[in-house]
């Protein structure tokens, strides 16, 4: 066990000495004053990783594990100060998720084809220098789970993060660094720069030295990544609905609804975003809601909800930024009422803001249906065919598979906390780039390799 107050020393000494992450002179191992300074270091690093084993390969991801998992706390603690979003509790979880889940070296297994002509051996072999774009709502948790992935795939990797998380996703490559030093690997394997910008990510993505592009985040960086002329992955925006029916076990839905959907104050792309329920048990559902933590607003509350989360334009909704990721209590408090539940619930039409725009916020709001049909329809109408995720508490298989195939989400949850598609609680390994326009879908090491065939003909046999 690490000693509480030696965390809590760590965290404020960091965060009094926060500029650490912006001024050059404090040097974090593997960030630069400039980009062209990162790019010219992580291609050394990566010429010289060429002659490293996998088994190596897999003593470096040991330690970054371990160092992930030593300071999960400290870094939950430094991206919530940082970003102002998120709750430090769940960012914990989320970091030892990555720690313990992301799949190293065993993920990539070759392939061999003998016959009478002799002896094919398929391999999975790095890109190179991959350039990797991380989000302000996972901004740690991305930067290690890419960079594990991909140093198991035998990359170099080269971060431009979100600018509003550039500290505490700094911190991630200083440590991810710290890890390959500890277990013998190369200097720089893994960099960034101290001010990620617009520029910084255009110098990246058209240098000749980095040979495939990832993105995590909005449609924007999705769109532009994929017009680079590279290889890109492209992990982009959801919105993700959750159905309940009739046959669902009510009082298990509702506590799964709102372990998933307060998770990380819904800051994970995966959580549950709106609530589509029959009619007939809806009554139940928000009843089991609240006895689960959940606010119940009503009437002229949830219009001053709605001016509070939301910025309407020209007719159109979009997120006000300020308030993605807080406390449902501080969104309370905006409307004049006291009271800490993880989750804000309402009860809204289908074709309501709250229901079209992915938020990333603590509300939830619910929509009551005549049957799986409607249920279905609004559902698919709600996820914008962004094919991201879905969830459904049902009971009745024909409904399962009815929504499951005309959402045709990356993800998809029966029963359970949507988290649990990530591997918490949930069989199958984590990740936090999940590519659903370019199909990678759940990204891991061999979603970073390409395939190199090695033919020997009339050679090798031993039948
Ligand atoms: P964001 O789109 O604002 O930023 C993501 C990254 O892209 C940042 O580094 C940002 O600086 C950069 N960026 C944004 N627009 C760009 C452009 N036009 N050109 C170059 N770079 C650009 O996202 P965010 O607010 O940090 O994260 C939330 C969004 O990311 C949500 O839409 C969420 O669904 C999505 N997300 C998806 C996944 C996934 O695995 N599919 C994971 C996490 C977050």
């Amino acid at each position: 066990m690490v000693d509480e107050k030696y965390i809590s020393r760590i965290v404020e000494n960091v965060i009094k000495n926060m500029d650490v992450a912006v001024e050059p002179d404090k040097k974090l191992k593997g960030v630069f004053p400039t980009m062209t300074e990162a790019l010219e270091a992580v291609q050394k690093a990566y010429i010289q990783y060429k002659s490293y084993t996998v088994e190596q390969r897999e003593k470096m991801i040991a330690a970054i594990r371990r160092l992930t998992l030593e300071e999960a706390e400290v870094m939950a603690k430094l991206g919530v100060e940082e970003t102002g979003m998120g709750r430090v509790s769940d960012k914990i979880i989320k970091h030892q998720l990555v720690a313990n889940k992301t799949p190293g070296t065993e993920d990539l297994q070759p392939i061999v084809k003998t016959g009478d002509t002799g002896l094919t051996l398929i391999e999975m072999a790095p890109f190179g220098v991959i350039g990797s774009i991380t989000p302000s709502t996972n901004p740690s948790e991305t930067v290690i789970c890419n960079s594990i992935g991909m140093i198991a795939g035998g990359n170099a990797v080269v971060f431009n993060p979100h600018p509003n998380a550039k500290k505490i996703a700094n911190y991630a490559v200083d440590l991810v660094n710290r890890g390959i030093l500890e277990a013998g690997g190369p200097e720089n394997l893994v960099v960034s720069v101290y001010n990620p910008t617009m520029d910084t990510s255009n110098e990246m993505v058209k240098s000749p030295i980095v040979r495939m592009l990832v993105a995590t985040g909005g449609p924007g960086v999705v769109k532009m990544l994929l017009s680079s002329g590279k290889k890109a992955i492209g992990a982009g925006a959801g919105n993700p609905p959750v159905i309940v029916d009739d046959t669902a076990d009510i009082e298990k839905a509702a506590s799964d609804i709102i372990k998933g959907a307060s998770f990380d104050n819904n800051l994970p792309c995966i959580a549950e975003k709106e609530c589509f329920v029959f009619d007939t048990v809806a009554d139940s559902l928000i009843r089991n809601m609240q006895k689960n933590g959940a606010y119940l607003l009503k009437g002229a509350d949830i219009d001053k909800l709605v001016k509070v989360a939301l910025i309407e334009k020209d007719g159109k909704f979009g997120i006000n930024k300020k308030w993605v990721g807080k406390d449902a209590r501080l969104f309370l408090k905006e409307l004049g009422i006291d009271a800490d539940p993880r989750l804000i619930i309402c009860e809204t039409d289908a074709k309501h803001p709250f229901v079209q725009v992915e938020m990333m916020m603590p509300i939830l709001p619910i929509v009551r249906v005549k049957d799986i049909e409607e249920a279905i329809t609004e559902a698919c109408k709600a996820e914008h065919g962004n094919r991201h995720s879905a969830h459904i508490h049902s009971k009745n298989v024909d409904r399962l598979t009815a929504f499951a195939r005309a959402v045709e989400t990356t993800i998809f949850v029966k029963n359970a906390p949507s988290y649990a598609g990530i591997g918490a609680g949930g069989e199958g390994h984590t990740t936090f780039t999940i590519a659903g326009p370019t199909g990678e879908g759940i990204t891991s090491a061999k979603s970073f390799t390409r395939q190199r065939r090695c033919v020997m003909v009339d050679g090798f046999h031993i039948v």
